[in-house]
This record gives structure tokens, C-alpha cells and sequence, in this order.
């Protein structure tokens, strides 16, 4: 058998800790490529880069390996490697480990979450790692988890494409802990923007922080992780809203071809 070909990206940028962990728990899976983006890329969801060009170059700050660096979002990232820039398909396609949780509506606007789905839509199993606190405590234990979880589904899962969005709680035992098939839950609106007045006496606009938790019950990703478990959502990217198709049908009833 041909060794395992996989890829790894994120959206914290090439430097974060979380992509070195994810890249070390992998070692002796097979065949491993990493691509990240230049810049801190969190919260640019799926766009990809149209108005210019991209630059890709090869760092070798991760010991004993080459890292493809792009200076354009996590999407942009997967789509080059897989559209020309890597010699052959990988078989998975790994992203994160995120500096913080991508739980409920997050994964809308998730980098993380967004450079496993581009994989996803290029036909190839995905996986999106998210640690559920920022600041990168237990991550080493966060990245034994992941590696556990890779053999685990790679074992199981039958072929064909598929996409999971893992969160992992910060805690040392990460990897004994249980884990869960969880749905997405909500979240409030965000908390209100933050104005600043600019040296230059322009006012400034920051986007404030997600809100909290709002669909949080028994089944959701927000259960799953308060309740000390590693949370395993399968996602889907068709956004049809299949439940209430029949309704429109009816509602616009002679007004539709
Ligand atoms: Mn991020």
C-alpha cells in the first residue's frame, strides 16, 4: 500500500503553535505537506483571493521540514495546493490546530473550519481541529487528541468525502476524554462594535467579539465541550433549506415556472 498522502493547513498563519503540533502529532502517517498563510487569516471564512496574484514561499522555521507559506486566506491556501502546486491528491486534508473554539455559527466564518471544507469540495476527506480556548494551553495533549482522532476515523470511515469540525476542551487529558457526535448549536449576535477614535481623529470600527452561546443544549458542540468532551460535528456544505422548500412552493404557487 502507498503511503498516506495528507495536508495541512490553518488560518492563524504559518507561524502559530497550533499548526507546528498538528504537523508533529502526524508524524509517521504518511506523506505530510504544509500550507498556511502568511498573516493571521482567523475569520476570513471560504474567500479566495481574485484580485491579485498569489506568492508562495518556503519557510524553514518547522524544523526539518518545508512549510509553503501563501500570502492570501486558508482557502486560497488548499486551493492552490490542490489545483497545481502539490505534484499529486492528498488523501486528507487536516486544518488547525485553531487558537480558539469554532463551535455553532462560528464555523460560517471560520478560516479553520474553511481550509478543511475547501479539501471537502475538492472531493477529499477533511478534518478542522479548534482548541475551545484561546492562549494554547494543553496543546500538545490538544495534538495527541487530533492524531488519535485522524487514525481513528481513517480506520473506520468508509471512503468518500467527508468533513469534520473537531473541538477539543484545553485540558491535559484531552485525548482520554469522551467524545461526541454533537450538531451545531447558536450563538447570539455578536457583542456590539467597538469604536476608537484613530490618531488622525477618524472613528474606527472593530468588529466585537462572538456572542455567547445561545443554542447550547443537550446534542450541540457547546454541550459537548462544557461537559468536558471532545466535540466531533460532521458538517455539510449544501445550505438548502430543505425543510421549508415545500412551503415556499406552496406560498408562491402560481408565481413559479
Ligand atoms: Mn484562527
Amino acid at each position: 500500500m502507498r503511503r498516506m498522502r495528507i495536508l495541512i493547513a490553518n488560518d492563524d498563519g504559518y507561524l502559530a503553535p497550533g499548526l507546528a503540533a498538528l504537523v508533529k502529532a502526524c508524524e509517521g502517517l504518511g506523506q505530510v505537506d504544509v500550507i498556511a498563510p502568511e498573516q493571521n487569516a482567523s475569520g476570513t471564512s471560504n474567500a479566495l483571493t481574485l484580485n491579485r496574484p498569489l506568492s508562495v514561499f518556503e519557510s524553514s522555521q518547522m524544523p526539518g521540514r518545508t512549510v509553503r507559506v501563501v500570502n492570501g486566506t486558508p482557502s486560497d491556501c488548499v486551493h492552490v495546493a490542490l489545483t497545481g502546486l502539490l505534484p499529486h491528491r492528498p488523501d486528507l486534508v487536516l486544518s488547525g490546530i485553531n487558537n480558539g473554539a469554532n463551535m455553532g455559527d462560528d464555523t460560517l466564518y471560520s478560516g479553520t473550519v474553511a481550509a478543511a471544507m475547501e479539501g471537502y469540495l475538492f472531493g477529499i476527506p477533511a478534518i478542522a481541529f479548534s482548541q475551545v480556548e484561546k492562549g494554547w494551553a494543553h496543546l500538545e495533549a490538544a495534538a495527541a487528541a487530533a492524531r488519535a482522532i485522524v487514525d481513528d476515523a481513517l480506520a473506520s470511515i468508509p471512503s468518500g468525502p467527508w468533513l469534520l469540525n473537531v473541538n477539543l476542551p484545553n485540558r491535559p487529558d484531552v485525548a482520554a476524554l469522551p467524545r461526541v457526535i454533537t450538531r451545531l448549536g447558536r450563538r447570539h449576535a455578536s457583542e456590539p462594535v467597538i469604536r476608537q477614535l484613530s490618531p488622525r481623529g477618524d472613528t474606527l470600527y472593530w468588529i466585537g467579539p462572538a456572542g455567547d452561546a445561545r443554542e447550547a443544549g443537550e446534542g450541540t458542540d457547546f454541550h459537548a465541550t462544557a461537559a468536558g468532551r471532545v466535540s466531533i460535528t460532521p458538517l455539510q456544505v449544501d445550505l438548502t433549506d430543505h425543510a421549508s422548500r415545500e412551503r415556499w412552493v406552496g406560498g408562491l404557487r402560481g408565481r413559479l415556472s
